[in-house]
Formats: C-alpha cells, sequence, structure tokens
C-alpha cells in the first residue's frame, strides 16, 4: 500500500476555492469528495453560489483588461509556463496522489497523467512567442490599387474551462496552458467528483509568477456553478471536455451570447482488426485501449470488430488478458484495475451489461459487480451482440468491450461509421494499400495504425460528428484561444 506524505495530508482537510490568487467561498453549500475505492469522503469543496461565480470571472475579466497577464512579454510568459511544469515536477507524488484519491486510478495511471501534464505544459510554452499571423495579397478586388494585408492573432479574452473526473489534471492543462501561452485569462470549474488535484495546481500556478486573477477555480455541480459560467456575459470563449449530453446543452447557450466555445465529447471507437494483422501484440493493445482507467477513457476502443477468421483466436486472447487482470485500489501494488469513479457511474456501466444480456448477449469474462467496498466493475468482453443494442452504440464509459465478427472491408467500415460519435478509430493489418484506402473512409478525428491510443501534444486532437467541435493541441490550439484580425492598408 503506498503511505500519503504529510502534505498529502494536509491537502485532505476541507478545501475553499482558488480566486484571485487566495482561497475564497461566499456559498454555504458543500460537496463532499468521496474515494471511489473506499466509498469514505476524503473532504468537502465548496458548491459555488452565483456570487462566488461572478467574483472569479470578474477578476479574470479584471486581469485580463488590465493586461496583467499581456504586459508579460511572450518570453516572460514562456518561462512561468516553465517554471509551472517544474513546480509540477517537484510535486509529482502529491499531485499524483490526490488523482488516486480523488479518481480512483491506479498510482501508475496517475503519475503518468502527471508526468503527460508536464510535458504538455513544457511542450505548449514554446509556443508563447511564436503566436504568429500571415501576409496576404489582397489586389484581386482591386488590381490598381496597392495594398499591405495581413492578420495578427489576439486573445480571445477570459476562458471558461469545464473539466470531467476521468483526467482530471490533464484536462484542466490541456486547457489552461495553451490559454495562457495566448495571452487569455481562466476560470476552471473541474468536475464535482474530481476536484482537488485542480485546486492544487492552482497554488502553483501563483507559485510559478502567474499572477493572482490570471487563473481562478471555482468547484460546483454543473448545473449550478457551471451554469453560471457558461452564462457570464463576460465569458469570451468555453473550452468544454465532458459528454456528448451536456456538450449539447453548453453549445446552445454558448450561442445565446455568441461565445466561442470547443467542445471535446464522449466517443464509442472502433478497433478493426483484418486477418493479416501481426496478432503477436494485438491482444495487448486491445486489452489497454478499453481497460485502461477502467475504460474512462473517451477514446476508448470499445467496439471490437475482428475477421472472422481469426474471430475466436483472437478475442479468446483478450478474454485469457481481462481474466487475469487484478481488481483493486489504486493505492495497492500489483493492481490492474481500480474503481470507476463513484457509484452513479458503477450502475451506470452495470445496467449496460445487465441491459446487453437481458437482450441476447454473452458474456465472455467479467459481467460483475465484485462484492465489498468500492466502486468496481469487472473487466468485461461482451459477444453475441446486436448492432442496434445500446452497449454497441452509446458509450458505456467503463470497462466493457463488445467484439463482433466480419466478414469485408466494407461491411467492417460501415459498421464502425454506424455511430454518433467519431473521435477515433484504430485499424491492424499489415497491407499498407488496404490501411490507406481505409484512412479516409472511417469517420473519426484519429486513426491509429498498428499503434495504441495514445496523444502527444503536437497532435491535433478532437472528433468528428457528435465527439465534438474544434483540435486541441499542437498550433490548432491558436484557433480555440485566439480571434485571427485582419488588417488592409492602404499605400
Ligand atoms: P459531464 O458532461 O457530466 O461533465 C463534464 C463537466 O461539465 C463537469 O465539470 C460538470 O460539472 C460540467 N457540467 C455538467 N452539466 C453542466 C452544465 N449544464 N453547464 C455547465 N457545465 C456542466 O462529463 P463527465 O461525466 O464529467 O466526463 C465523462 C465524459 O467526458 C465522457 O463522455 C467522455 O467521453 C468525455 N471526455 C471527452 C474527452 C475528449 O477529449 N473528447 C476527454 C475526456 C472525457
Amino acid at each position: 500500500m503506498v503511505k500519503l506524505s504529510r502534505t498529502t495530508r494536509k491537502i485532505f482537510c476541507d478545501r475553499k476555492m482558488f480566486i484571485n490568487g487566495d482561497y475564497q467561498e461566499k456559498g454555504t453549500r458543500r460537496i463532499p469528495v468521496i474515494n471511489p475505492a473506499t466509498e469514505e469522503q476524503i473532504n468537502t469543496v465548496p458548491d459555488a453560489c452565483l456570487e462566488d461565480v461572478n467574483s472569479a470571472v470578474e477578476c479574470a475579466y479584471e486581469a485580463f483588461c488590465n493586461k496583467i497577464w499581456r504586459s508579460y512579454t511572450p518570453t516572460k510568459r514562456e518561462e512561468c509556463i516553465l517554471q509551472l511544469a517544474t513546480l509540477m515536477e517537484e510535486n509529482k507524488e502529491e499531485l499524483a496522489m490526490l488523482i488516486v484519491c480523488e479518481n480512483g486510478k491506479l498510482v501508475k495511471d496517475a503519475l503518468r497523467e502527471v508526468a503527460n501534464s508536464i510535458r504538455f505544459t513544457r511542450y505548449m510554452a514554446g509556443w508563447a512567442t511564436k503566436v504568429y499571423g500571415d501576409t496576404l495579397d489582397v489586389s484581386l478586388t482591386a488590381p490598381q490599387q496597392e495594398f499591405f494585408a495581413y492578420t495578427k492573432r489576439e486573445p480571445v479574452g477570459v476562458v471558461a474551462a469545464i473539466i470531467p473526473w476521468n483526467m482530471p489534471l490533464a484536462m484542466a492543462i490541456w486547457k489552461i496552458v495553451p490559454a495562457l501561452v495566448c495571452g487569455c485569462t481562466v476560470v476552471v470549474k473541474p468536475s464535482e467528483e474530481t476536484p482537488l488535484s485542480a485546486l492544487r495546481l492552482a497554488e502553483l500556478i501563483v507559485e510559478a509568477g502567474i499572477p493572482g486573477g490570471v487563473v481562478n477555480v471555482v468547484t460546483g455541480y454543473g448545473d449550478t456553478c457551471g451554469k453560471f459560467l457558461v452564462e457570464h456575459s463576460l465569458i469570451n470563449k468555453i473550452a468544454f471536455t465532458g459528454s456528448t449530453t451536456t456538450g449539447k446543452i453548453i453549445g446552445q447557450r454558448a450561442m445565446e451570447n455568441m461565445t466561442r466555445v470547443s467542445l471535446e465529447l464522449g466517443g464509442k471507437s472502433p478497433v478493426i482488426i483484418l486477418d493479416d494483422a501481426d496478432l503477436s501484440m494485438v491482444d495487448a493493445f486491445i486489452a489497454k485501449g478499453i481497460f485502461y482507467n477502467q475504460g474512462q477513457i473517451c477514446a476508448a476502443g470499445s467496439r471490437l470488430y475482428v475477421a472472422r477468421s481469426i474471430f475466436e483466436e483472437t478475442v479468446q486472447r483478450v478474454v485469457k488478458i481481462a481474466e487475469k487482470m487484478k481488481l483493486g485500489s489504486g493505492l495497492e501494488q500489483n493492481v490492474d484495475l481500480g474503481p470507476l469513479v463513484s457509484k452513479k457511474q458503477q450502475q451506470k456501466v452495470f445496467q449496460y451489461i445487465e441491459e446487453a444480456i437481458a437482450c441476447g448477449a454473452t458474456v465472455l469474462s467479467g459481467g460483475k459487480i465484485p462484492q465489498g467496498k468500492g466502486f468496481f466493475v469487472e473487466p468485461t468482453i461482451l459477444t453475441n451482440v446486436n448492432h442496434g443494442m445500446s452497449v454497441v452504440q452509446e458509450e458505456v464509459f467503463g470497462p466493457v468491450l463488445v467484439a463482433m465478427p466480419f466478414d469485408d472491408i466494407e461491411e467492417v467500415i460501415a459498421k464502425a461509421n454506424d455511430s454518433t460519435y467519431g473521435l477515433s478509430a484504430s485499424i491492424y493489418s499489415q497491407n499498407i494499400s488496404t490501411i490507406h484506402r481505409m484512412i479516409p473512409q472511417i469517420k473519426a478525428g484519429t486513426i491509429f495504425v498498428n499503434s495504441p491510443v495514445r496523444t502527444d501534444p503536437n497532435l491535433p486532437f478532437g472528433g468528428f460528428k457528435q465527439s465534438g467541435l474544434g483540435r486541441e493541441h499542437g498550433s490548432s490550439m491558436f484557433d480555440l484561444y485566439t480571434e485571427l484580425k485582419s488588417v488592409v492598408i492602404t499605400y
């Protein structure tokens, strides 16, 4: 069992919000934070009232209008962001421990989330000195006159960053850091399930030399705190990651004020194994693709399509991996699968399994909630499913894989695209021509070929169809956090 450090224990007392570089709370309602492995209450955080949210947004607006952050040169901004990465590195165990306790994930996965967040921060810092526009020829409409025309990028303003619980630190970093790079100020709303790592991050941001008020954290439920934030007239941009259902509500509300909005939403990603695939690593990649983080990954490979001739063998290999997985608290050693984030999530996932079984699905492994404390669900593989079933069509967001055989490539492409989602897809084959023919036909934001699911700070990330709007990462983030201004000057 991993021991909590003294610093971490200190953090586990009741918390306030972090506004204008200080702790604040005007409302009176509190939200319990529960450890999903033990079902015990860790501490409580405020359920922000309207006054709290107004105060956070006004501080961010003030910090934006007074150019507190924008008065820093790009080099100074880069230095502060790099310093934040250094502080995260120095506090990585504490950050990881907070993630394990609020989310339930394994220590090694939490450390990986922290390491990825640090890498992302360091990568993004470099863009602070590279915010650029273009020079353009605009003589097309008036060839006889001489013009000089160019575009410049200006910070979009105050950003509301709304975060889910599955990667509480990484999802916050994916929004806060690019916004800072572009000169924006931010109000972050972490999930009510996992607010602790974001609150600690806010302290490190100030310690890194980023002035108070530039990044503020409000805690609370979506239909109170989140709603107040989305509807606030001083918010210029909403950067949201979460479910498609919530994303649609936020998108509609954003349009009332014409607030800029980017949406990173759900997924139901297909994994396609052709009959010529190199099977030596495929079973491990399939298992990791669905069971990593207990399946609570937007890009989880939750629909498995295997060529009929190798279906039995491939699926049995994945079943063997699932059957060997040890369930337990993220703090225990040698555990492969932690609990789901909450009782609500556990019940939701189990309902999908029960419904599928009732509709005739066969359980090849798992399928049950184990006895005892903690919000666990066994790693589950289902077959004999019908493509119309909700377990095939909807995002389960848990350790549940549906496995289906296919007979030809046209059939599997049609099935892969038979989804409202389009976040990612995986193809395993050794035939480069077939792969290249399939890539343009599959409607997904990222295609992984003979590769496990991975993200990279330099690789645009986002979804087709109802998996979202916009692309995070790389230079694509300029479209999310800047306005493009065109300038035309007559000679
Ligand atoms: P969720 O939509 O329930 O909540 C996300 C956030 O939105 C939370 O902070 C919540 O409090 C807030 N919220 C809820 N209702 C709101 C409202 N009316 N107004 C404003 N804010 C509101 O999602 P979740 O259950 O926390 O996270 C899981 C979902 O996130 C899954 O669907 C998953 O696929 C998705 N996700 C997507 C990506 C991606 O990059 N595409 C990454 C991670 C997670």
